[in-house]
């Protein structure tokens, strides 16, 4: 053990480890590190992960496939948050979609509150990890705002994941404003991790996986997406935000009405879920119907 530094306050001691990492891995290779990280992100049961450097959110590719204008505003960047972060690690944890088609319930409401937890976990872990390596790194939490109240009146939280995992190139902005990725469309949940260390990034994905099908406009209970403008368009937050902490106080918070119908995602087929008239046609879906009615009247208000 040996001690970094002292004040009358804190104590921090470093570890053997934490030492003999600095010294062997300083020399690591950008391409090796990444290696590391995947295997550790393997052996963390985390099946998607994405790395860009912090200079994409100063000068975010013209040729995107999403217009996403105005771009973020400066203070929302990873450098603003942590001057010396050099590289965004996103990562990604999928919500099953059997569960989400039960929403708004409590069934969905826990699976949310266990994969943000996770997602909480596994980035500190990352984090730790090269830390120990000796890169400095700081995780984010999943969700960064103390009650869905708070976002009534301020519906931003001080970094997006979406953004991120965007230029990351883990998928495309579909017309719910909810990252799609190709597996599983709207739903999985991003978080991140700010790094000292650079490592080679992962090309944006260059193709619009939204299909404008519009049935997140159609199925929003509160008529939160707009039909039209800039693609994608700019979902009214104070609406979502309202509906959510309605629906908290039923215990059956978020809404996931906009993920649920949504056609993209390779999970789909995973789950036997390509009919789309199932959410519509409860006559001839009576089966899935009455399974959702069944898991909706219990545990919740
Ligand atoms: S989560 Fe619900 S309220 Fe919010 S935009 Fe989606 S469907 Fe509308
Ligand atoms: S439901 Fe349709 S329009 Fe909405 S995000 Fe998904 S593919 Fe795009």
């Amino acid at each position: 053990m040996f001690i970094l530094f002292f004040s009358p306050l804190i104590v921090f001691v470093g570890t053997k480890s934490m030492r003999k990492g600095r010294d062997k891995l300083s020399y690591m290779k950008p391409e090796t590190l990444k290696k590391e990280l995947l295997k550790k992100c393997k052996s963390l049961g985390i099946p998607f992960v994405g790395f860009t450097p912090v200079e994409r959110w100063q000068t975010p590719p013209q040729e995107l496939p999403n217009t996403l204008s105005p771009w973020i505003p400066e203070e929302f960047f990873p450098q603003s948050i942590y001057p010396e972060a050099r590289t965004v690690i996103v990562i990604g944890l999928p919500v099953a979609l059997p569960i989400v088609e039960t929403a708004p319930s409590i069934y969905y409401h826990e699976l949310y509150k266990t994969v943000n937890a996770m997602l909480d976990s596994k980035a500190l872990e990352i984090a730790n990890f090269l830390n120990e390596k000796g890169y400095g790194s700081i995780y984010l939490p999943r969700d960064a705002y103390g009650d869905i109240k708070i976002l009534i009146g301020k519906p931003f939280a001080f970094f997006s994941h979406k953004h991120a995992a965007y230029l990351a190139g883990m998928g495309s902005f579909g017309h719910n404003n909810v990252l799609l990725t190709p597996q599983y469309g709207p739903r999985v949940r991003f978080t991140s991790i700010f790094t000292t260390a650079q490592i080679p990034p992962d090309p944006i994905r260059m193709k619009d996986l939204c299909i404008k099908c519009l049935r997140c406009v159609k199925s929003c209970p509160v008529g939160a997406i707009p039909l039209k403008g800039d693609f994608p368009p700019p979902v009214d937050k104070k609406l979502c935000a309202v509906r959510s902490a309605q629906l908290r106080e039923e215990y059956r918070s978020p809404c996931g009405i906009c993920i649920k119908v949504c056609p993209v995602g390779k999970d789909r087929e995973l789950f036997d879920r390509k009919n789309m008239k199932m959410y519509s046609e409860d006559k001839k879906f009576e089966r899935y119907h009455k399974a959702w009615e069944h898991v909706r009247k219990y545990g919740s208000k």
